[in-house]
Order: structure tokens, then sequence, then C-alpha cells
């Protein structure tokens, strides 16, 4: 019998009219990629899925993404985001035989400023549920389906499908992600990319100009936090890079990838504006200050990572730190993506 087998979500941190609504360096992407890397935190054996399906405005042009993300092959869909979709195509990957796969609902709209939510369909805001579905899993009540049907949004549909977050409805369920982030409460939108106004995506940076082919080469190390352990002598190099950094022999090397979650900060430094490389002129330009930390991802491996979701300088050395996928900056005519710090939250035990 094939069923729900977990279900992990992320709403973002801002609020708009008291509805969580993305940060400034979050899209349709990072959205989904955090509740997947969530999902795949919950599953307790490694257990890949052989499918992903989309629900939401994830552009199919970063399909090559998720692949990279996950760290194995996956057959992507993407559907039209409606409760009535969602439902038919849990049913469908939850046809016996089909293999384990992950449903992905998002909502993000990118023409909602903060100060106006009205092009938010649903009670939800904005966020994104990944269901994790295969054998073993549990099937989906007669009367928990008939409220997710009716739901006003793809995202309130999958909060309905999950009962035990439509106990804590509505009331927690707008912050059950944790409290609002340390941030500006209410800050600006950033405007998309190619709406006539934004910066020129096809810019070409003076700062730290990263080829699209390099850029790709090293999403794994980035992305993933992916170290090669050598089993000549021990160590551990990160980033990856086909070559042990004591004994520099390249012929007993294992993957090994680094924890994404709790990394200690040991340095920390403020970035005003103009003191940014260009490639963050457009961040700098809308948001301002920005903090840059040296973090320990383990006692071998540091990273330094850019801080999202909080004030500048509001972290401090010693603290933990979070890392999620964010959007970086534009260049080449794209969004490049990276890893960014984000302060710790208190997490509902039951979101992982
Ligand atoms: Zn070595």
């Amino acid at each position: 019998m094939s069923g729900l087998r977990s279900v992990a979500w992320y709403r973002p941190g801002h609020r708009a009219g008291g509805l969580p609504v993305s940060g400034p360096d979050e899209d349709a992407f990072t959205l989904a990629a955090e509740a997947i890397e969530r999902s795949a935190e919950q599953a307790r054996a490694p257990d890949g899925v052989a499918r992903l399906v989309l629900f939401g405005a994830v552009p199919s042009e970063l399909d090559w993404a998720f692949p990279v993300l996950l760290g194995y092959p996956v057959e992507i869909r993407h559907e039209r985001a409606n409760p009535r979709t969602l439902l038919e195509a849990i049913d469908r990957e939850n046809d016996d035989g089909a293999p384990a796969s992950l449903v992905v609902a998002v909502e993000y709209s990118p023409d909602s400023a903060t100060s106006e939510v009205g092009s938010i369909t649903g009670t939800s805001g904005e966020g994104a549920v990944a269901f994790r579905l295969g054998p073993g899993g549990s099937p989906i009540e007669g009367s928990v389906r008939d409220r997710a049907a009716s739901s006003g949004s793809v995202l309130d549909a999958a909060f309905a499908l999950w009962p035990p977050l439509a106990e804590t409805a509505p009331v927690d369920r707008s912050t059950g992600d944790g409290p609002v982030a340390r941030g500006p409460a209410e800050p600006p939108r950033a405007p998309e990319l190619g709406a006539g106004t934004g910066p020129v995506l096809s810019a070409v940076s003076e700062g730290a100009y990263v080829p699209r082919p390099r850029y790709l080469e090293n999403l794994p190390s980035r992305w993933r936090l992916r170290a090669e352990r050598c089993d000549a002598c021990g160590s551990l190099t990160f980033p990856a890079r086909g070559r042990c950094r004591s004994c520099q022999r390249s012929d007993r090397l294992r993957f090994e990838e680094l924890p994404r979650r709790g990394a200690r900060v040991i340095a920390s430094t403020v970035i005003g504006p103009g003191g940014q490389p260009t490639e963050f002129d457009f961040q700098v330009a809308r948001s301002g200050a920005y903090q840059v930390v040296l973090a320990e991802l383990s006692p071998e491996a540091r990273i330094t990572l850019p801080v999202t979701d909080g004030t500048p300088g509001g972290v401090r050395i010693g603290d933990r730190v979070d890392t999620s996928i964010r959007r970086l900056f534009p260049m080449e005519g794209e969004w490049r993506y990276g890893r960014k710090a984000v302060p710790l939250r208190t997490h509902d035990p039951t979101s992982f």
C-alpha cells in the first residue's frame, strides 16, 4: 500500500499583512529547495525519490537544478497549481507500483509587494510543502481530502492534507515554523528581473566573475557542501577539488557531505554600502549593508556565507547558524543561487 510517508514544509520568516512572505533573496525555486531539503533531512534513511512533481511557479528553466540539489537523477513534472490537481497527483503517485516520489506545492507570488498581499490566493501566505510518497505510507482520509479540495490555494490544500498542521490552524499556521525573522518586519520586495526596470541580468560583474561552467561545476560543493575524505591520510578537503589538501593524493578520496545546520560562527564582518563586490550591487541597493560570516561546518571545514533573514551584525561569533539555498546575485542572464547563513530559529519539531 502506498501513501503519505512524511510531510516537510517551509514558510518564510518575513510577514506582510500577517502572512508569511518570501524575503528579497527568495523565490519559487528557493522555497521549493528548502522544503525538499527538509524532506530529505526528515527521511531516516537516505532513500531517494524517482520523481519530483512540482506545483506552483517554479520555472522549468531550473529543472537542471533539482538533481544537483538532491545529488541524484530525478524525473521532474510540472503541474498546474490548484487543490484539485494536487490531490489528483497525490493519488496518481500513490498508485501501488508507483516509485517513491516527492510532490512539492509552492505558493510564491512575484507580484506581491509586502504592502499588498492581494495576489497571494490562499490564507497560508507563501511557502512550500513537500510530500514524500511511497510504499508503507498512510492513506489520506476522505474528510481530510474534502477539506483540502475546498481550499483556496495549493498551499492551503497542502496544509489541509496533513492533519497535525490542520489541527493547529488557523492560529499557529502562519507562524508554526518559528518566530518572525529578526530582520525588518516588512522588507521591500525585490522587483522581478526582466520586468523592465530591474537590474540588467546580462550585466558583467567587475567583481568575482564566475563563468557559468565553473558555477555549475562547483555546485555540489556549494549546495550540498560536498567534501572529500582522504583514506590515505584521513584529511578532509573542502570544497572538494579532486586532490587531498594534506598529502596531495587523488586516488584515495571519497565524497562526504557536511552538515547544513548548526554551523558555528568563528568570524564575522559587515559589508557597508560601497564595500561590496559589484555582483552584490543590486542586493545592497535594495537591502543596504549585509553581514558575512566564516563558519565551521565541522572541525575540519570552514565556509564563508552571506547572512540572510537578519539584521546586519545580528549574528555573533560563537552563534550557530543554519544554511539555506538563496538567490545570490544576477549574472549572465540568470540568478545565481548559493548557500547563506540563516540565524537559528526555534523550529516546530514537527516540521522536520
Ligand atoms: Zn591525504
